[in-house]
């Protein structure tokens, strides 16, 4: 069945969607993203994604298409007419086009943004296989731009991550960086150690994921131990536990980087409560 897309202030068929071929998210990936999770027909985390889309516009001097309160309204309409139960929604925002190709931004008084919303439906989500069994990953060297925090489309190189892991019979991969893990491909990423969370701290590095947020919230409410600094491939092999985040996975545990097994090879505890936990709570303020 077609969806119902939303194209700058227009919802239309999926198959009637029109962008321009001069549009600067194609030609120079001038543009930023945000995917929030359907759960029960409600988003999640919504108020995180929109603050973070904000400050990603701004640090590249492209205003806003339309309001916040416009922005739910679209996110809403999409998932009421799609009949979105469980699943996401997709945003991006370009720096629009002004006819021709260009490396100088346009005059943003004469030329729009592009704004574009569809949704993905994922009915069963928050029960893929890989939450029960965990994911292998295969660490790469970090080799993207370094403003790693504004959330931008260029997904070339991770992309071709995803592509390695695959390759190597594996399901992700962490990205490293000065002999220390970045992020996952599309995720944060975490060990666990004497029951001690440990993740990156946050910097230009990483993106501040709206999940991490969340989680590590949800961790220090349940009294556990976190620790916010960098770690090495080695260390993580030796981790009791290992898993990343992100909205549309949620807490997925992980079980094996670089060929190593972490722990006893199966999901610890750690990963599937911190899972259960910001399941229960985000459904609570999903709106
Ligand atoms: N890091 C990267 C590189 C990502 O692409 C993502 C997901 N878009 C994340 C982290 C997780 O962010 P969030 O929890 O906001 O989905």
């Amino acid at each position: 069945m077609s969806r119902t897309v939303y194209v700058n202030g227009e919802y239309v068929a999926e198959e009637d969607a029109k962008i321009s071929i001069f549009d600067r998210g194609f030609l120079m990936a001038d543009g930023v993203y945000e995917v929030t999770s359907v759960l029960g027909g409600k988003l999640i985390d919504f108020e995180g994604h929109s603050v973070r889309l904000q400050r990603s516009l701004s640090e590249l001097d492209m205003a806003a298409p339309v309001d916040m309160d416009e922005l739910l309204a679209i996110h809403r309409e999409l998932v009421k007419v799609n009949e979105i139960d469980d699943g996401l929604v997709y945003l991006q925002v370009t720096r629009g086009s002004d006819g021709d190709r260009d490396f100088v931004f346009p005059d943003p008084e004469k030329t729009p943004s592009t704004l574009v919303l569809f949704t993905q439906n994922k009915p069963g989500i928050t029960e893929s296989p890989a939450s029960k069994t965990g994911i292998k990953v295969i660490s790469v060297e970090d080799q993207r731009w370094t403003r790693r925090d504004i959330k931008t489309v260029q997904l070339l190189y991770p992309s071709m991550c995803k592509m390695m892991a695959k390759a190597a019979g594996c399901q992700d991969a962490w990205l490293v960086e000065d002999g220390k893990v970045t992020e996952g491909s599309s995720n944060n990423a975490y060990i666990v150690k004497d029951g001690k969370i440990i993740t990156r701290e946050i910097s230009n590095d990483i993106l501040n994921g709206i999940t991490r947020a969340a989680v590590l919230r949800f961790a220090r409410e349940a009294q556990m131990i976190v620790e916010e600094r960098s770690f090495t491939i080695e260390e993580a092999q030796q981790a009791d536990e290992a898993f990343v985040t992100s909205a549309t996975t949620f807490v997925l545990p992980v079980v094996e980087i670089d060929g190593a097994q972490i722990g006893d090879g199966k999901p610890g505890s750690v990963a599937p409560r911190l899972r259960e936990i910001y399941l229960e709570e985000s459904r609570k303020t999903a709106i």
